[in-house]
């Protein structure tokens, strides 16, 4: 494991250490290093010397580390998967496909840095013979990058990748919970030959991300993140105008239509809020089911909710691993707490499986019947909890889902796929599934509308977040006066 900061191709001890602790059992797994201010600098330093033969090279030539970065997370994929489960606590079969995810994000951005060579200039057609403009595509140049701790490697790999594809070196700071695969991130770019200083991976908390934001060098600013830090990040960048991206929270709905495939619904249901213990911000965390199969529905969905393996996330069957840290354990149980004093109804879970008595971990939990002004409704829990609304009318469902302050995802139960596009389109989110919940491609759009944030990653949009447009004109006919204020002698 690494114990120091990745900075202008160097490893260096970090001024102070942070605790990681591994979530099954509490137990100290690591000291990781943490960067001090001045470290912070470095490594944006390291960012700023790096740039410009970076951003020179092609984008064929950025690819070929690209894919070479591809194949080194391939090579050790299960190294990485482990340590990804011992520091997180996701299910070792869902480390794995993250892992092939982060392998599949570089390869695909280098296939999008080698396109990027024939479509970096292009003709802009414009009205006067005189004149030819064109449109050309630049890296914008240093990015400071703050990733969260429930997807650790495929948050950093989602803001790497495009950021080096557009020839953007990349400052990347990853959670204070969950630093250990991205220093391997590290290593991995190091063994691919990229050159000192395109990559610096900065471990650290709070003050390390704060010291990001608010560097006069940092050009573009790509967060992953709460709402809450969101707000501060994009009031630092307001300082000085930096380019933003935000991908916050999510308190996205699952409409279930009376019409739907009872299992594949209950199937999709699950997945959409127990996958990654529902640490997830796209989790479809509302479930607004229609009257007429709701009581069905929910008896099924309380027996399959009871049977879900819960423990060692390192064992194998297990699909429900704990909470990533004591912190998220004691926000979700709270959120629980405070239900269950409000006489909301629990249908099944909300307590701490009892032959798991350390590490952080949690029943499946589904409240039903839930108020639209409870809070378990309109916050994000972030954790196992799924809250339970009935409906009657596509109306009533539309209306119940589209009443958030957040919009990032959305899912659609339906036979009728006349009605599921039409609820798709009418739902406010960034991303919606027809059904199903939660499949993510990295060549498909990914972001969020209202308070869920900024911009979109992955796909074309990932890579434009890095790249700025200049306009270059030229006057044609320097032999033919322009003739405005100097006039040709009669
Ligand atoms: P968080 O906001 O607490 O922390 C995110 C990162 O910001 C961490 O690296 C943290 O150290 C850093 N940070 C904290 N304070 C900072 C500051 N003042 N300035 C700069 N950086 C600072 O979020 P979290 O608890 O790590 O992650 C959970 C949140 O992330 C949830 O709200 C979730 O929905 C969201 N999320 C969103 C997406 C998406 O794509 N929209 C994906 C994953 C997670």
């Amino acid at each position: 494991m690494k114990t120091q900061l990745y900075i202008g191709g160097q490893w260096l001890e970090g001024d102070a250490t942070l605790p990681v602790i591994n979530p099954a059992t509490g137990a100290l797994l690591h000291d990781a290093p943490a960067a001090s201010d001045a470290q912070v600098d470095a490594a944006v330093q390291a960012a700023r010397a790096a740039f410009p033969t970076w951003a020179a090279l092609s984008g064929a030539a950025r690819g070929e580390f690209l894919r070479r970065i591809a194949q080194g997370i391939r090579d050790c994929k299960e190294e990485l998967a482990r340590l990804e489960v011992m520091q997180n606590g996701k299910p070792l079969p869902e480390a794995l496909w993250d892992m092939d995810d982060c392998a599949a994000c570089f390869d695909y951005y280098a296939g999008l840095a080698e396109n990027l060579d024939s479509r970096h200039e292009r003709e802009i057609a414009v009205p006067h013979d005189d004149f030819k403009s064109l449109a050309r595509l630049e890296p914008i140049g240093v990015a400071g990058q703050i990733v969260p701790w429930n997807y650790p490697l495929l948050m950093a790999c989602w803001k790497v990748a495009p950021a080096l594809a557009a020839g953007c070196t990349s400052v990347l700071k990853p959670s204070e919970l969950t630093p250990l695969t991205a220093l391997e991130l590290a290593q991995i770019a190091h063994d691919a030959g990229l050159p000192a200083g395109v990559l610096n991976v900065i471990s650290g908390g709070r003050e390390a991300g704060a010291a990001l934001t608010n560097h006069a060098d940092v050009d573009k600013l790509a967060f992953t993140g709460s709402f809450e830090t969101g707000k501060r990040v994009m009031r630092a960048a307001s300082e000085r105008v930096t380019n933003t991206t935000l991908e916050l929270g999510g308190k996205s709905a699952i409409l279930v239509f009376d019409d739907c495939d009872l299992e594949q619904a209950v199937e999709w249901i699950m997945f959409g809020i127990f996958w990654n213990k529902g640490e997830v911000c796209s989790a479809t965390s509302r479930l607004i089911v229609q009257d007429g199969i709701a009581d069905r529905l929910l008896e099924r969905l309380k027996l399959e909710c009871e049977r879900v393996k819960i423990g060692d996330p390192l064992e194998a069957g297990v699909l429900l691993g704990p909470l990533v840290s004591h912190g998220q354990y004691a926000k979700v149980t709270g959120f629980i707490q405070r239900g269950l004093e409000a006489g909301l109804t629990l249908l099944t879970g909300g307590q701490r499986p009892a032959h798991l008595t350390n590490g952080y971990y949690l029943e499946p939990t589904v409240f039903i019947d839930v108020p639209e002004d409870s809070e378990l409704w309109l916050e994000e829990i972030f954790g196992p909890v799924l809250c339970v609304a009935r409906f009657t009318t596509e109306q009533e469902a539309l209306r119940l889902a589209n009443a958030s302050q957040y919009g990032l995802a959305g899912a659609v139960m339906s036979r009728d796929l006349e009605r599921a596009n039409r609820v798709a389109r009418a739902l406010e989110a960034g991303i919606v599934w027809i059904n199903c919940s939660q499949p993510t491609f990295c060549e498909a759009p990914w972001g969020g509308l209202k308070r869920s944030g900024i911009g979109r990653e992955l796909g074309e949009w990932g890579l434009n977040n890095y790249l700025q447009t200049k306009q270059i004109t030229t006057y044609l006919t320097n032999d033919k006066p322009w003739g405005w204020y100097i006039k040709k002698e009669a």
